[in-house]
């Protein structure tokens, strides 16, 4: 039997649940609280479960190890404990402690302890010779549900999300226009491989659905330039920026007269409509990148995005396309999710040589 954890933002709990079942036949028990789930399965997940880069509502996914209750005085003994307690392949070393908690009300309160107890931890796990200098060996995670209990799990750093708590920090840039430029960033780091190579200067984007700017930001500071569509006022230096072509026009009909490098999309419509129209883009050979959001108002959203993604990989796969589909609820993301679309490097090139 095997546990897993999952974190998540607070209230997609359930999320995470429907898409498990979504993706795999085999269910077990459910625990959750705010901000994660548990699953505690009769057999071994199968490996690409744990791969943090394949979920959208999770966040991180680790392998629990075992769950401790922490006395007042002393926090150490009952970790060090279980720890001792464990199979020879699940005892470490390990390559890093990291101390973490649940991104809720009440969890956010743990951070300090969390920050406090770390170098506590980690001079005891030295000692032992179980901390190593080695990226690849797995990470030991604590993940604190209150001052006196947390849960002992791990994951492995290649397929695990490089950040604590599963959440990026992404600086907010004092010129962009609107904090939902926070979002593309996000999404530059977590969804697109080698960003800064598919992002260059000189490159041509579109933004639909670009009022205030804060999107469209996010490509010009990386050199692009853009066309910006939205009925709606750019601000700020987005709106006089020399890169930027502000066209008031309506982001369903707008099409370029030659393809671009990328489009994004942050027009608040109904997901069905989006996933038709970025489809036709690439159907139509008007860009070799995407990203968007589909809003998630609704209760049943893992059966939205499976009928959106439907329609995505069915248009690209008639049109003989190959390419890379995936999405990830950033930490940005309210009720909704943030998807890369991409043509595969192969498909690119061949495009380039008709
Ligand atoms: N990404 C923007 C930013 O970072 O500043 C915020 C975009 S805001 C969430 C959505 C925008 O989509 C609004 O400015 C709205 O005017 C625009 N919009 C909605 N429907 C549209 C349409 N059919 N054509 C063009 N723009 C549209």
């Amino acid at each position: 039997s095997s546990t897993l954890l999952f974190y998540c933002r607070p209230g997609f709990e359930n999320d995470v649940r429907q898409e498990w079942s979504g993706r795999y036949s085999e269910d077990g028990r459910w625990e959750s609280g705010d901000g994660y789930a548990l699953l505690h399965l009769q057999q071994t997940p199968p490996p690409e479960a744990l791969d943090a880069a394949n979920w959208i509502f999770a966040r991180q996914v680790l392998s629990v190890l075992g769950q401790v209750k922490l006395g007042e005085r002393d926090r150490l003994s009952p970790i060090l404990a279980l720890l001792d307690t464990l199979p020879a392949g699940q005892r470490g070393p390990w390559s890093a402690a990291w101390l973490e908690h649940p991104d809720s009300d009440a969890g956010k309160p743990l951070s300090g302890f969390c920050r406090r107890f770390t170098p506590i931890l980690e001079k005891a796990l030295g000692e032992r010779g179980l901390l190593l200098d080695n990226a690849k060996a797995p990470r030991l995670h604590l993940f604190f549900t209150a001052l006196d209990q947390a849960w002992i799990a791990t994951t492995d750093p290649r397929h695990a999300s490089p950040w604590p708590l599963g959440v990026p920090r992404v600086r907010m840039p004092s010129e962009a226009p609107s904090r939902s430029t926070l979002k593309l960033a996000e999404a530059f780091m977590t969804l697109v491989p080698d960003a800064d190579d598919r992002l260059k200067p000189g490159m041509v984007g579109v933004d639909l659905g670009a009022a205030p700017g804060g999107w469209t930001y996010q490509l010009v500071a990386r050199g692009l330039k853009v066309f910006a569509i939205d009925n709606g006022p750019m601000k700020g230096n987005m709106a006089i920026h020399p890169h930027v072509k502000h066209l008031r026009e309506d982001g369903f009909r707008f099409r370029p007269q030659h393809p671009v490098d990328w489009l994004v999309c942050d027009m608040v419509e109904q997901p069905v409509r989006i996933a038709k129209l970025i489809a036709d883009w690439f159907v139509q050979g008007q860009t070799r990148h995407a990203v968007f959001n589909l809003k998630l108002p609704m209760k049943k959203r893992w059966l939205e995005i499976e009928r959106c993604f439907g329609l995505i990989e069915g248009a690209l796969d008639e049109a003989g396309l190959r390419y890379t589909l995936c999405a990830k609820q950033l930490y940005h993301d309210r009720e909704e999710i943030t998807c890369y679309l991409a043509l595969t490097r192969s498909e690119q090139a061949r495009r380039r040589r008709r």
